[in-house]
């Protein structure tokens, strides 16, 4: 049953119209219990305990993680690393893989369109051995020029870092191609994962890639918790990222050897009550059923095309053919952040600015969008308010 209490909300005097859905979902009524069930029948800590509560818990905490496993279809469940989001899950891999297999002058491809968190930790990972990155460029409509991509492969290249759908732009990206071209050449793919996992089926082992990132908060589930789903090959090879309690087998102070995957990739207390929260997230995906909320939205993006088109003065950012539930555009020369202050005040939540990716923004020459990100309980009586305000607000500020 879909129920989603905060989306009763009052906003100003107006009911809530939620678009705000690629920075963050709401959450089901499921994941709140699990949230809550846990603090109130569950807490303490995992895998130490010697009592019945450390017991459940860590019972429940390692079932989470065999579902997370059949979710994206990796090999097993030691391929599957909790982590605090998409951010900590890519840093995580540029931190270790930096430090075991990037030398000075390889090269590191990532595309044009990443987000912040798929550059930064690329770029800190480069500087520390004198390694660069090399872009992927896009269309005008957001689509990544496959030609130019292979043709930046080199004897240096040690990885290439790719989004499976761009959270400004909304172009879904040939990522099984980009990893077929990229193991063409032996080198291993990240694909960040943040924007497709709560929209369309993700199979890591169709997609072939060896790291896949996601953010539970994205997917109905708790803020707190990620996933770094990694090749058990690779995991085996990568050198420990945080030090601390339980990714230890034995420490003195002469040396410390490493506890079995994936526990030597979690250090330090995980947050357990929001893994549990994943868990009830991927319930509830699985109940409303995958295919059909990816169709449902599918419906939301084509219906919302033709209305937002039909505004006179805006302009769409991000017409790739293959697309997910994510519109970016202007209004007339209004600023976005004016059109969205003006939205706020009819109840609808979108985002402005540069989304986390400045480069997509320098690539069209503008300084940010207004963006509309659609989720399962999104309805076309949403988009038909927020066309309507726009209509509203057109005058006033064009
Ligand atoms: N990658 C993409 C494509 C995203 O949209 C986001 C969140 N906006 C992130 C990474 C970072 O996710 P988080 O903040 O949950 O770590």
């Amino acid at each position: 049953m879909m129920n989603f209490p905060i989306l009763d909300t009052k906003v100003y005097g107006h009911p809530l119209v939620y678009l705000d859905n690629a920075a963050t979902t709401q959450k089901p009524q499921q994941v709140i219990d699990a949230l809550t069930g846990y603090y109130l029948t569950l807490n303490s800590n995992i895998h130490r305990g010697a009592h019945y509560l450390a017991a459940q818990a860590t019972e429940r905490y390692e079932e989470v993680r065999r579902k997370v496993q059949l979710f994206v279809n990796a090999r097993n469940n030691k391929e599957i690393v909790f982590t605090r989001g998409t951010t900590e899950s890519i840093n995580l891999v540029a931190s270790s893989f930096g430090r075991g297999f990037l030398k000075e002058c390889d090269e590191v491809i990532v595309s044009g369109m990443e987000h912040h968190s798929n550059i930064v930790p690329w770029q800190l990972a480069c500087e520390q051995v004198g390694a660069r990155l090399k872009v992927i460029p896009f269309n005008d409509e957001g689509v990544l020029d496959m030609k130019v991509y292979e043709s930046l492969f080199s004897q240096r290249t040690r990885l290439v870092a790719c989004c499976h759908v761009s959270n400004t732009l909304g172009t879904v990206n040939p990522v099984k191609e980009i990893v077929r071209i990229a193991h063409d050449h032996q080198v291993p793919v990240l694909i960040d994962g943040a924007q497709a996992v709560a929209h369309m089926p993700v199979d890591v082992q169709e997609i072939g890639c060896d790291f896949y990132c996601f953010s539970g908060h994205k997917m109905y589930a708790p803020m707190g918790v990620g996933v770094m789903y990694g090749r058990e090959e690779w995991l085996d090879k990568l050198p420990p990222y945080q030090g601390g309690g339980e990714m230890i087998k034995d420490v003195t102070f002469e040396r410390t050897t490493y506890n079995e995957l994936p526990f030597r990739f979690e250090a330090g207390t995980p947050s357990v009550g929001d893994v549990l929260g994943l868990g009830a997230a991927i319930d509830f995906m699985q109940q409303e059923g995958i295919e059909n909320i990816a169709r449902h939205e599918e419906e939301l993006l084509n219906y919302a095309t033709e209305k937002l088109s039909a505004i006179p003065g805006l302009r769409i950012f991000g017409t790739a053919p293959h697309k997910a539930g994510v519109i970016s555009f202007l209004l007339g020369n209004a600023h976005p952040y004016d059109v969205g202050t003006l939205l706020d005040k009819l109840g609808i939540a979108v985002r402005t600015g540069h989304h986390c990716t400045q480069p997509v923004m320098d690539r069209y020459g503008i300084p940010g969008t207004v963006r509309a990100s659609f989720a399962c309980y999104t309805t076309t009586d949403d988009i038909d308010a927020l066309v309507n305000a726009i209509n509203r607000i057109a005058p006033i500020i064009c």
